[in-house]
């Protein structure tokens, strides 16, 4: 096992929500209005909701987990 393929991200930068791959491999944040690939020097993105950072994500997976048809379960409901 070796750390050196996976370096810690530094804090300052935003972390998106990971929503869209294009055939580039470019991925779009959940927060985009329209899907665009993330400027990688500014911010980045993760596939965990517990891990975003960007506040306009972390608010479009609070509205979804609100909702009932969503294939999130319950259990993943943040801490209050
Ligand atoms: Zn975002």
């Amino acid at each position: 096992m070796t750390d050196n393929d996976c370096p810690p991200l530094p804090p300052t930068r935003m972390r998106h929500r990971g929503d869209k791959i294009n055939a580039h491999g470019r991925v779009s944040a959940l927060c985009f209005p329209k899907p665009r690939a993330i400027d990688m020097k500014r911010a980045t993105w993760v596939m965990s909701d517990d891990a975003t950072t960007c506040p306009k994500c972390r608010a479009l997976i609070d509205a979804r987990s609100k909702t009932p048809n969503v294939e999130l379960s319950g259990a993943k409901r943040p801490l209050e």
